[in-house]
């Protein structure tokens, strides 16, 4: 309304000025360039306005003629823009199809039309990923890091694509490019840390995991599991060029920021033992046992004294199941050594309490044995050879990532790369109860008539795929290592000291 009102006082005002011009007597008079122009106020001032129309009319037509018409450049290039995205669209709609060759074509195509804009390059490295073509994608992710804006993210593509191949340091060495493209970047610190881990840097992955824990990448908890790695890690590397007191330090600065970590404990031990200090080693043991009991703990329990009597095994199995009597493998081990012992009675009495539900497979091979030695009826045998067949399989170490089951803790998962995901975990892991036979038969070695038959079957997960650096609880094969040399009879030596 406002603007209403000022238009018309502006219109009223200019007509006013007009009229008032036209009763003026006299003329203007303009010379210029030996022209001599002579006219009246209002001619002169229509004049003026008649040659800003003109200007304005043909810049108009101008601006029309450069971007207006469809074959001018701004057109063409939009055209060209708007095909190139429709293009990526159905790359992505190929790609989730599964039509990774279409994908490629249609993604190859968008280069083109996008001149080289990032979305394509990442379409169509995706669709030479999925089509096995890893040099492609290898050039299209570098293609995409020589853009100014996606520097970073070819650098990530590139990271990715080495890491699944298992190139580690080729990985490293690009995940390092883009942490310093991009300091700050959570995921280039984690994928930084995670490849030093994997590769044993540990000075330096020490350096990154402070980096990330300052930058709350990592909480406490996570922070003190990665840490405990690394100490770890350094240890078995120690122990490996030959420096067992550094290692034995390391082992038990692990286990000071992470208590229940078995397999520093078990290295610890071993380290301890071969120093010929098995007090020391046996109360790492059962300090470890006591917040989580684990078959390694107890198989290195076991090997601190391979030669011991079935008896002084048992006696040292009871200190060792006192603090958590209840524990479902303190009952285990327990009843295992008191199977070895001849203590029938005590075997079934600690297993009694586990029969109810779905029993492990391991009560029923324990029970089988107990029954055989006995000389039980054929049906008792049988009852017991159904459970250890049919019965819940053994706890196992799981990624949390991914919920691959390993027996054995390892630094890195073989199935998804994740690190330090393992957690010792009570959900079974499928037929890891068969791998029972072998456990048992390493604590029941001091009697030897009830050692059960060799085990035909295998582990429940792939062992052992992963890098050769990657930290592993190695108990089982250090048990094997083990010579009649290294028996010292640990009670004997309680006693004397
Ligand atoms: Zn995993």
């Amino acid at each position: 309304m406002i603007r209403v009102l000022l238009g018309l006082a502006l219109l009223a005002g200019l007509a006013w000025l007009a009229m008032f011009a036209a009763d003026q007597p006299g003329t203007v008079t303009i010379n210029w360039m030996g022209y001599r122009i002579q006219a009246s106020l209002v001619a002169l001032a229509l004049a003026v306005v008649a040659v800003i129309v003109l200007i304005w009319v043909v810049a108009r037509l101008w601006s029309w003629l450069r971007g207006g018409t469809p074959m001018s450049p701004q057109k063409r290039a939009l055209r060209k823009s708007k095909k190139g995205l429709s293009e990526v669209d159905a790359a992505l709609s190929a790609l989730a199809a599964g039509d990774a060759r279409k994908a490629l074509s249609l993604g190859q195509a968008a280069i083109k039309h996008l001149d080289g804009a990032g979305v394509a390059y990442v379409v169509s490295a995706q669709a030479a990923t999925a089509l096995g073509k890893t040099e492609l994608a290898d050039e299209y992710f570098d293609a995409l890091a020589q853009t100014p804006q996606g520097k970073f993210l070819g650098l990530r593509g590139r990271v990715s694509e080495a890491r699944r191949l298992g190139h580690v340091s080729k990985a490293l060495a690009l995940a390092e490019d883009a942490l310093e493209e991009a300091p700050r970047s959570d995921w280039a610190i984690a994928t930084a840390f995670e490849l030093e881990t994997k590769l044993g840097k540990w000075a330096d992955a020490e350096t990154t995991l402070r980096k990330a824990t300052a930058k709350s990448i990592f909480d406490a908890d996570t922070s003190a599991r990665h840490l405990g790695a690394i100490r770890y890690g350094e240890a078995l590397k120690a122990r490996d060029d030959d420096r067992p007191a550094d290692a034995a330090r390391l082992a038990k600065q692990a286990l000071a920021v992470r208590p229940d970590f078995a397999p520093a404990a078990v290295l610890a031990a071993q380290l301890y033992k071969a120093a010929g200090k098995l007090r020391a080693a046996s109360s790492i043991l059962q300090k470890a046992w006591k917040l989580g009991p684990k078959p390694s703990l107890a198989e290195s329990y076991a090997a601190l004294n391979p030669m011991e009597t079935a008896e002084a095994r048992l006696d040292r199995f009871k200190a060792l199941v006192k603090p958590i009597p209840d524990h479902p493998e303190s009952r285990l081990r327990l009843a295992e050594a008191a199977l070895g012992a001849n203590d029938f009675t005590l075997a079934e009495e600690t297993l009694k309490p586990m029969l109810d539900g779905l029993p492990r497979a391991r009560v029923g091979l324990i029970m089988g044995q107990v029954a055989t030695a006995r000389d039980d009826g054929a049906a008792v045998r049988a009852k017991w050879a159904e459970l250890a067949q049919r019965g819940a399989p053994e706890p196992s170490y799981t990624c949390s990532v991914c919920f691959t089951q390993r027996l054995h803790w390892t630094s890195h998962c073989p199935t998804c790369d994740s690190c330090n995901s393992f957690e010792w975990d009570l959900s079974p892991a499928p037929g890891a109860g068969l791998l029972a036979r072998d456990e048992l038969h390493l604590v029941g070695t001091a009697n030897p008539a009830l050692a059960p038959p060799a085990a035909a079957a295998q582990p429940p997960t792939v062992a052992g795929s992963a890098v050769p650096t990657a930290p592993q609880d190695q108990a089982s094969q250090d048990d094997a290592d083990a010579t009649p040399s290294e028996a010292i009879d640990v009670s004997a030596e309680a006693k004397a000291s």
